[in-house]
This record gives C-alpha cells, structure tokens and sequence, in this order.
C-alpha cells in the first residue's frame, strides 16, 4: 500500500492527525483539532512547507472537524486510517482491521478505560461514516505490553479479580516504546537489544524491552501507576484511598481527581505541571520546583532500576518525550541516581541533544550501557503497523 496513511487520535473534544507517506522522509501534514463541541473550536497544524495554519471551527463535532481536516490535506486522500486506540485489553494482542465485531470488542474494553477508548471509537465513526471505502485499522496502546509474563502483569490479588473482571496491569504508550527501542536496536546495530525506555512527557512510563518484546512496564490497569507525571501522583500506598476516604471523608470521585489531575508535578511544586516551567522557577530558587523535579527525576531511576530485574543484560536507556527528549537535567539526574549501571554521561553530548534532535549521550566505553535521546514517532509507528497489516506483514 503506498497511499499515505492518516493517523488520528481522538479524544473527547479533539482530533489529532497525520497523514504520513510511505516515504519516511516525505514532509508531514499535521495538526490538531480542539476544543471540539465548543464556541471556540479550532483547527491548527503545519501544511506541506511546514507553515503553522490556524483557522476557527464554529462548534463542529467529529464529523465536521474531520471534513475540515480532509480540506486541509491539499488535496492527498489516504489509502488507509490508523487509529490510536488507548485500551486493547487482553484481546488485542496487535493492530487490527476494524470491523464491526472489533468496534464492539473495543466498546467491551471501555470498562477498562472508561474516558478514552469511547473517545477513540467517536473517531472510528466519524472516519468510517466519512470514509466507508477505506481501510481502517485500530493500534492499541497497551498492545506492545502483552507480551509481559504473568509474574509482571499479575497483580497480588484474588485470582478471580483477574479472571472474571481482568484486573491486571496492561501497561501504556506502547507505540512509543516500541518506536523508540526499535531505533536504539538499529542506532546501535544490535538484533534485539536489552532497553530500558524512559517515556517522559505528560503522561510517563518506563518500559524494559529485549528483543523487541515488551518484558515490564511502569503503567498498571490504568495510566496512574508508576512515575511522578504531570498532574498525576503514580504509585501511592495503596491504602491511602481508604485513609483519604475516612480521615478526610473523600468521595472516590475526589480521590480519584486529585491524584489524576491535582497531584504529580503540580501537586509537588504547587506551581505548575510543566518541566520547563519548573525548571526555570527551580532555578530561581523556588522550593516546590526543586522538590518536584527531585522527586520526579529519583522515582524515574528508581523504576529504572526495578525494571533491569526483567533483562538479562542491558544495554542501554532511552530517553524519550517531551521531558526526555528536550531535558539534559532530568537525563542528568537520572544518570546520576543510577551509579551501579557503570552509565557514563557525556555531558556536552547531553546539553546538546534537545529539540527533537536524536544522539547518543554516553561516553562510548565499550562496557557501558549506552544513553540515547530518541524523539518519539507514535504517528509514524501507528502508519507503519497500519501498512504492515494491510501489506501482510507483521512489523
Ligand atoms: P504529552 O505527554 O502531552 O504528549 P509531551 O511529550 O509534549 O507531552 O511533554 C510535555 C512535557 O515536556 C512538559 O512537561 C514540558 O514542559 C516538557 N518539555 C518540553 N520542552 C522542554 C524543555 N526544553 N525542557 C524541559 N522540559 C520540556
């Protein structure tokens, strides 16, 4: 197939898209629409040139806004669409075809991830209602992680939590760590390396890779587990849900806002969610900035350091997202916190890999691990498994 492949990504009020060529290097058409449903709706991106557009979108819901991104296209028709689908489940295992049965298998899993795949499935709608010719294939975050053994995704729990209602981690940002250790494995010239990959954004999570399969994750059932992120707290005692609701009288609905939108970053620094933000306020002297980017950059290393329990050699770490790919301090930080992995930091190597520019940050001793920064492509490796699938082949 060598359509270009748009990719879309939708959420409840926006629509992020791609269309991206068989070319790798051929320019991208990209953007976003948000605020959809609102009186302020929008649609901006880059055009052919890389130009930035911004126009307004009266109050259009999914169907509109996509109209107006096909306007937007120049005049290129996909071949095909790739759906970033956030929760797969246990039954989605790879990229698939989309089709009635695997629309209600997804609305199945929306148990699972109650705010985003009903939000990803408007999407598939308003694309197969616009596009009934074409085919649509659904790339499921969670999917890179179902090759996890029992002993990483079982939680210790009643055995019929898992079976009868599927309580298990399932892990998330798959396609970025596949993307990102599928590029260290050909920077490095290695078949089926042992990664460590540190997706760092937003959102973030920790992913060990060997061979190309997924052996453990920081994520859980749900995209609160594991690191310090924006607003979100991560890993907590477990039995602070219950402490919070009898102390303090918390509904689970409080609870459950405070540590996905109240905490992380924000909740630390009680400044804002945002590392670049924090880091300028830290340089100023600003304790809640210093504690937040302490406290975020140690539980990194130290989820690092737990998931080097799942390689049997490593190989290296790579940095990616918009924290990863543009922070020397936070990689500096994690570095150092990681003494006995014999990491070797080039420093001006370091300060020098930012905006989107990928490199090796080590200092190349043959015995060390190796520090790569890989900016992450999710867009791009959601087209390519949509082109595998509909070539035939698997990625
Ligand atoms: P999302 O998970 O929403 O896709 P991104 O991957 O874009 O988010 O990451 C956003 C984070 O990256 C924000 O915390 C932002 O401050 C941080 N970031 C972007 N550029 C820099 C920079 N130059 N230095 C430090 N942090 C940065």
């Amino acid at each position: 197939m060598n359509d270009p492949v748009l990719v879309i990504n939708c959420g409840s009020s926006s629509i992020k898209y791609a269309l991206i060529a068989a070319d790798p290097d051929a320019p991208r058409l990209a953007g976003l629409a948000e605020r959809l449903g609102g009186s302020d709706a929008r649609l901006k991106g880059l055009d052919s040139r890389g130009e930035p557009f911004e126009r307004a979108l009266a109050g259009e819901d999914h169907v509109r806004a996509l109209e107006a991104i096909l306007d937007g296209l120049e005049g290129q028709r996909p071949g095909a669409v790739g759906h970033r689908i956030v929760h797969g489940g246990e039954r989605f295992t790879r990229a698939t075809l989309i089709d009635d049965a695997v629309v209600a298998a997804i609305e199945e899993t929306a148990a699972l991830a109650p705010l985003h795949n009903p939000a990803n499935l408007q999407g598939v709608a308003a694309t197969r209602q616009l596009f009934p010719e074409l085919p649509q294939v659904a790339v499921f975050d969670t999917a890179f992680h179902q090759t996890l053994p029992p002993r990483a995704y079982r939680y210790a729990l009643p055995e019929a939590l898992y079976r009868d209602h599927g309580i298990r981690r399932y892990g998330f940002h798959g396609t970025s760590h596949a993307y990102v250790s599928t590029r260290a494995d050909a920077l490095s010239s290695l078949e089926g390396g042992g990664w460590l990959t540190a997706h760092l954004g937003n959102g973030c999570s920790t992913a060990a890779v060997r061979g190309g399969r997924s052996l453990d994750t920081s994520m859980g059932l749900t995209p609160l587990e594991g690191l310090v992120m924006g607003t979100r707290s991560g890993d907590v005692d477990p039995g602070l849900h219950s402490h919070l609701a009898r102390r303090l009288g918390w509904p689970l609905e409080r609870i459950d806002e405070v540590l996905n939108r109240g905490s992380g970053l924000l909740g630390l620094s009680g400044l804002t969610h945002d590392m670049r933000e924090l880091e300028a306020a830290a340089e100023e002297g600003h304790a809640g900035a210093q504690l937040a980017i302490e406290v975020f950059c140690y539980r990194v290393a130290k989820s690092l350091a737990a998931l080097s329990c799942a390689l049997p050699r490593l190989d290296g770490i790579v940095f990616t997202g918009g924290i990863g790919e543009n922070s020397p301090l936070v990689r500096e930080k994690v570095v150092d916190h990681l003494p006995h992995f014999g990491l070797g930091l080039d420093r001006a190597a370091n300060a020098a890999t930012v905006r989107g520019r990928e490199g090796r940050i080590d200092g190349r001793h043959p015995a060390a691990p190796r520090l790569w920064v890989i900016p992450t492509d999710e867009e791009g490796r959601i087209a390519e498994e949509t082109r595998q699938l509909l070539g035939g082949t698997a990625p």
